[in-house]
């Protein structure tokens, strides 16, 4: 089959952005194509995307008052799926991204990146996860009342009991669990505790590009044990070590490489886009780019039914798993 009837007929389901922060701060609007930043509506639809995760990160200087961070970001979002019902949904299950996809609408999936944002309450957790969150990573990259991040070397300490109960109330719930920022100890923790299939939204091979943020063979399959997925992610910077010539072909190394270690089940797309800072990896600069990703991969020698699962099949199977 040609790339992108390919492409059109399969669900591409992105696990993780951060662009609802420039609409936080007015820089702009998601319903209008930009050419700030690298995602909005009009992009997610040119490049074939169906189930986006949109993620709430709590910028450090509003550590203070994280849930009301949290609420303006839900609010913001919520207006958004009330202004633009033609061209988006919220998607709590796995059945609502298939309606979106039969519409031709984007599905909008919310997580929130650290649990700062419950300020140490489950309550708060059960609030977000009627307005709709159905993902959260643990921590960002510092140390949180859940867990340390990555770049808390010094202790690199796992979860807290806090940390514990979180876990096992998102079990509870039907909220998929993220690891990645998570310091190796708290990776080792979710894997353990958790009853559900745990996923790493935005990271890549730690073998191929040696940072903290990237996973280990070890972590990797780990992952897959659960029945996870690790969304490979865009960031130059975690594809390559001379991250200026970074491009579609590190990331396709990075796949070729977890379905090596973790298997064609356990890989999908975390692009981490209006996350990081220019230049963008070449063929990769924003949106509307996710159709070089099929090329790509058919080039590679994937089978059409390896290309599905990359692209969204394997996030939907975990979606449907935890959510419903
Ligand atoms: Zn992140």
């Amino acid at each position: 089959m040609e790339a992108s009837k390919l492409h059109q007929q399969c669900i591409v389901f992105d696990a993780h952005c951060d662009s609802i922060l420039d609409v936080l701060e007015d820089k702009r609007t998601l319903e209008q194509r930009s050419s700030e930043g690298h995602l909005d509506l009009p992009r997610l639809q040119e490049g074939g995307v169906t189930a986006q995760i949109f993620a709430i990160y709590v910028r450090r200087e509003y550590l203070g008052r994280a849930a009301h961070q949290t609420l303006r970001a839900l609010d913001a979002f919520h207006a958004l799926f009330d202004r633009c019902t033609d061209d988006v949904i919220l998607a709590t299950t796995a059945a609502d991204v298939e309606r979106a996809k039969a519409d031709g609408k984007i599905a909008a999936i919310i997580a929130i990146e650290g649990a700062e944002s419950l300020e140490g309450e489950l309550a708060l957790l059960r609030v977000y996860h009627r307005l709709g969150v159905r993902n959260l990573g643990i921590t960002w990259s510092l140390r949180n009342r859940a867990a340390d991040g990555v770049n808390e070397t010094r202790t690199g300490g796992g979860l807290t009991n806090f940390g514990v109960e979180l876990v096992e109330e998102m079990n509870r719930l039907g909220i998929m669990i993220d690891v990645a920022h998570l310091a190796p100890a708290g990776v080792r923790d979710v894997l353990e505790i958790s009853q559900s299939p745990v996923i790493a939204s935005h990271a890549n091979a730690h073998a191929l590009r040696s940072v903290a943020r990237n996973l280990t063979d070890q972590q990797l399959a780990g992952i897959a044990r659960t029945g996870g997925v690790v969304g490979v992610t865009f960031v130059p910077y975690f594809l390559d070590e001379d991250w200026k010539r970074a491009s579609l072909g590190y990331l396709l190394d990075h796949i070729d490489y977890i379905v090596k270690v973790a298997g064609i089940d356990h890989v999908g797309l975390g692009s981490d886009f209006d996350g990081f800072p220019p230049p963008p990896p070449t063929g990769l600069e924003d949106a509307t780019c996710f159709p070089n990703i099929t090329v790509g991969l058919l080039e590679r020698g994937y089978g059409e039914d390896d290309v599905r699962k990359v692209l969204g099949g394997n996030f939907m199977r975990v979606f449907r798993q935890v959510c419903g």
